[in-house]
């Protein structure tokens, strides 16, 4: 029997239009990346987004195209979360940390029409403009008292672009299954992949990460989402904080320990969300000036490892409350969360710490589990361990541009884990290739190809050892070619040529020969242990 219930979609616009209307004098404070402080409420950003979403329309943008952003956290790139989405096109977000090629790659695969950027980012684009095959114009993010110098013929200001469009806007319902926003995330292999979000994954993920034992979002609540909002959508908090009404504080460009503080104790901050490395910048400055952290309450951190230390010095020094939080952009991202059960509120600090490392238990709606490498399910009991697999609606089942390869019904997270009897999952290792540096990643097949081309290299392998600020760092090992001694900084140059600088591997062990497995490839988790307390330059 059919239910008798309105079958209304959840759509990305219907977020604002609530928080406009249900709380339009809410505030939403940004730092802009010209430096001072913007502030203004839900309703004037529903006004502006409206006049965006009018504009996209003029200007031909249509249902399905893609519209990218380059772009720090702030109210103009809010608006256009919201009016890109909620007009039916989708809204790709970028990481200006890419390499020019990288991002090359990324803006002609989406095929993007338009780019949204920061002026800050405009250097970025002005070298690869002439390689991007799709877009026909660039909409720098600012006034026009703002707007840079620039040579480049298709440049649009933000303020102009949205000029005199009316203040409403008519938003389209569609099939709640549309496409809403694409992030790219770096494959082991290969290029980039697109991850592309729908207006019901969107809605159902805010859904989640506002309930009281994730974010605890509401409109008593003020949210300061440090994760950049090119990340995964900044962890959804954007439109969790439009559907709740919480104030909302983006940091723009400045997430150094001074520049956050001042916003957490200027706005009253109680709940913030960001990677690791990010909270050391805050819990030094706090410390070296002898502060407090004000109204701040709880701190969703995720994206690497929540060392032990971070938990305690925000809970016992600072009385926040440490949430750990587990995800992927191919999750939403948030599929596993970390609060302690209230039985164990009474157990000894210890036994408290060792559960709060872990990454946490699922969420409602996404279902995780552990494999071994025959595919078998493993037990629940905190000792097995195995490749970690989730699935739920707010988790991919393909890749942008790959839709018909088959379904996946169980996404492989590449990320190796237990799960004891109470659900708490720990990851324990990581099956995929990669090296994760304060919160972004560093391909390590990429690096070994480039060291492999210097003609003194044979052979070469790079791994992430353990670093206390970012996580993690490259190390790069090589077998030299008979009768040669590469030079550490040469090989190093040699590489630089070709990546970003914050890839460049910190450090370069010369061996005899990497240890290999059965199948002939380097055994990593092998390299990564004999390496882990190998003492980077510098530490
Ligand atoms: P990304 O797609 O860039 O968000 O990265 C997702 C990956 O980050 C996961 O597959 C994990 O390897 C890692 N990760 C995310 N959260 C955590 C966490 N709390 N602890 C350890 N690793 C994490």
């Amino acid at each position: 029997m059919r239910a008798l219930m309105m079958d209304t979609p959840l759509l990305i616009s219907s977020q604002l239009r609530h928080g406009a209307s249900m709380y339009g004098d809410q505030q939403i404070v940004s730092r802009t990346v010209e430096g001072p402080i913007h502030r203004y409420t839900y309703d004037d950003a529903y006004k502006r987004a409206c006049r965006l979403a009018n504009a996209l329309c003029a200007y031909g943008i249509d249902q399905g195209d893609r519209v990218g952003t380059i772009a720090w956290n702030g109210f103009r790139h809010f608006e256009i979360y919201f009016a890109v989405s909620g007009s039916g096109a989708v809204c790709h977000t970028m990481n200006p940390r890419l390499s020019p090629g990288q991002l090359t790659y990324i803006i002609n695969h989406a095929g993007d029409r338009l780019l949204f950027i920061d002026a800050t980012f405009l250097p970025l684009v002005e070298a690869i403009a002439d390689r991007l095959t799709a877009v026909e114009a660039i909409v720098v993010m600012a006034d026009a008292t703002h707007m840079p110098e620039c040579a480049l013929a298709n440049l649009v200001c933000y303020e102009d672009f949205i000029g005199a469009h009316a203040e409403d806007y008519d938003w389209p319902v569609f099939d709640e299954n549309t496409a809403s926003s694409l992030c790219y995330t770096s494959g082991t292999t290969g290029e980039p992949k697109g991850v592309l979000y729908s207006h019901r994954s969107t809605v159902l993920h805010s859904l989640c990460i506002a309930l009281p034992d994730v974010l605890h979002l509401g409109e008593h609540e003020c949210v300061m989402p440090v994760v950049p909002m090119f990340h995964v959508n900044a962890w959804g908090i954007p439109y969790a904080a439009a559907m709740t009404g919480s104030k909302l504080v983006l940091p723009g460009p400045k997430l150094d320990g001074a520049s956050l503080y001042e916003l957490i104790l200027a706005e009253n901050v109680t709940v913030t969300a960001g990677v690791p490395t990010l909270w050391l910048g805050l819990l030094g400055h706090v410390k070296e000036t002898g502060q407090d952290l004000g109204s701040l309450r709880r701190t969703l951190i995720g994206g690497a490892a929540v060392p032990e230390a971070m938990v305690t010095v925000f809970e016992n020094d600072y009385g926040v409350e440490v949430r750990q939080g587990w995800g992927m952009t191919e999750t939403s991202p948030v599929a596993a969360l970390n609060r302690l059960k209230p039985t164990m509120s009474d157990a000894p600090e210890d036994a408290r710490l060792r559960i709060k490392v872990k990454q946490g238990r699922s969420v409602f709606g996404v279902e995780m589990e552990i494999r071994d490498a025959t595919g078998k399910r493993l037990p629940h009991d905190g000792t097995a361990f195995g490749e970690l697999f989730a699935r739920g609606p707010w988790i991919a089942s393909h890749y942008f541009g790959n839709a018909e390869s088959a379904a996946l019904d169980w996404f492989p997270t590449g990320d190796i884990a237990t799960i004891d009897a109470d659900g708490y999952m720990h990851i324990t290792d990581r099956a995929k290739d990669l090296i994760k540096s304060g919160g972004e990643w560093i391909g390590s097949l990429e690096l070994e190809n480039l060291a492999t081309n210097h003609p003194d290299v044979q052979q070469a392998a790079v791994i992430a050892v353990p670093h206390p600020k970012w996580d993690e760092r490259p190390l790069l090992l090589i077998v030299a070619r008979p009768g040669t001694a590469p030079a550490r900084q040469e090989i190093l140059d040699h590489i630089a040529l070709h990546v970003p600088k914050w890839w460049l591997p910190d450090d370069v062990v010369t061996v005899e020969s990497l240890p290999l497995g059965a199948t002939g490839k380097v055994l990593k988790t092998e390299l990564r242990h004999q390496y882990r307390d190998h003492r980077l330059p510098g530490n």
